[in-house]
């Protein structure tokens, strides 16, 4: 039986694109956690399936995080949680 006591990350940050050759409106990291003894994935525990512009969610089988991001130097920092209706400050 596996300790899982030597890990890898996999990340995938992606531009996302308003339709195929449409103007880049966010971007996504894609975040997944494998040990490196046994292989296994891990599970992004509390996180909803699916995709979304707003919040992060995960894969079906719970093994990658897709999180959208935004460039820290366009946006008012947030105080506490990310806002999804933050200005955009330019
Ligand atoms: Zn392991």
């Amino acid at each position: 039986m596996c300790e899982h006591k030597n890990f890898q990350a996999f990340i995938k940050v992606n531009r996302i694109q308003d339709g195929e050759l449409g103007p880049v409106i966010g971007h996504e990291a894609d975040i997944k956690i494998q040990c490196v003894d046994c292989k296994d994935f891990f599970e992004f525990v509390g996180v909803p399936t699916g995709l979304s512009p707003i919040q992060p969610m995960t894969s079906p089988d719970f093994t990658e995080l897709r999180c959208p991001i935004i460039p820290s130097t366009k946006v008012k920092k947030p105080t506490t949680n990310y806002n999804p209706t933050m200005t955009i400050v330019n």
